[in-house]
């Protein structure tokens, strides 16, 4: 029997990158103290905010659910709220919409789905039929690109002061190589575990979980009994970043650790790269007038390259 390394009882994970051994209590324990010390490190809360949660219903963001509703105990004038964003994948979404609903009810943590089809008038089945004869991007690409703006105007929409995604190491680091191979050095000063701070028009973003690797949070839903969705969206392998995991994965078998590496030296070049310097570049889009950095939104943009109206958004 091989012992945790942090108490006397049986060991049930072996952490390659650190080399320790946990058992069921002190694995729970180290969870929750990575979240807590990210969100201390990077000053993601305070005592007052009103943090809207992105539940997608998938192991990541269920957890941070689960995590964040531990920790806000500690903070009584703080508040939780979970929102859903329902692209309008068909025999995908709806089922991880009721693990989001089923888990939110047993916290008692308000919940509010909101849908493509309510925000921009279509779902994204629509709109990857649509782009099938006349888009230029891939299918994640339409839908991070409106799912982005449509958590900003459910954040807003609720009143929230903090927005908190469940993006976890890995989610970052593959996002931060998809930059780095694109060459797409604007986005990559549009990345960090806690965006859009103080921009006018943007509710901060905060990635609590920036620091757990998936397969850490994966083990965290399990010993939890955390019901989530495990079915992949069906677009997924139309993306460059399953290849970017693919490889991403097959390094870090092969070198623990390498996928801390790639998140801090981004850290630093993001630094070098002047986040700060895009504050002073916030318009209104003129056909939306959510905030944008150029004259009009990336999410207007793609709806009308398909040819596609553009409509109001229906928030209640
Ligand atoms: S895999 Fe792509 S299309 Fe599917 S939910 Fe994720 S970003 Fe959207
Ligand atoms: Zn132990
Ligand atoms: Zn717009």
């Amino acid at each position: 029997m091989k012992k945790c390394s942090f108490c006397t009882k049986e060991a049930i994970y072996f952490r390659s990158y650190s080399g320790k051994r946990f058992c069921r209590k002190c694995y729970i324990k180290s969870i929750e103290s990575n979240v807590t010390h990210t969100i201390t490190k990077y000053r993601m809360f305070t005592p007052n905010d009103r943090i809207a949660i992105a539940v997608s219903g998938g192991k990541d963001s269920l957890s941070l659910l689960y995590i964040l509703n531990k920790i806000e105990k500690k903070f009584p004038k703080s508040e939780l709220i979970a929102i859903t964003i329902d692209e309008g994948i068909s025999k995908y979404r709806s089922e991880a919409v009721q693990f989001a609903d089923e888990q939110c009810q047993a916290l008692k943590i308000e919940h509010y789905t909101y849908s493509f089809k309510e925000l921009f008038g279509y779902d994204l089945d629509d709109i990857v039929k649509t782009s099938e004869s006349r888009g230029k991007l891939t299918s994640c690409s339409y839908c991070g690109i409106l799912r982005r703006k449509a958590l900003n105007l459910a954040a807003k929409n609720v009143y929230a002061s903090k927005l908190a995604t469940g993006h976890n190491l890995d989610d970052e680091v593959q996002s931060m190589v998809m930059n780095l191979l694109r060459g797409d050095i604007d986005q990559m000063r549009r990345m960090g575990s806690v965006l859009d701070g103080k921009r006018s028009g943007f509710v901060e973003r905060v990635k609590p979980l920036c620091h757990l690797p998936e397969k850490d949070v994966a083990f965290y839903a399990y010993l939890k009994e955390i019901r989530f969705q495990s079915i992949s969206c069906p677009y997924m392998e139309t993306s460059m970043r399953s290849d970017v995991r693919r490889f991403l994965d097959y390094l870090e078998a092969k070198h623990a650790g390498i996928k801390f590496n790639i998140f801090q030296t981004f850290e630093k070049i993001e630094d070098k790269l002047g986040r700060g310097e895009l504050k002073n570049k916030i318009n209104q889009c003129t056909i939306c007038h959510e905030p944008t950095s150029g004259k009009t939104c990336r999410s207007c943009n793609i709806i009308l390259s398909l040819g596609l109206e553009l409509q109001k958004p229906k928030l209640s």
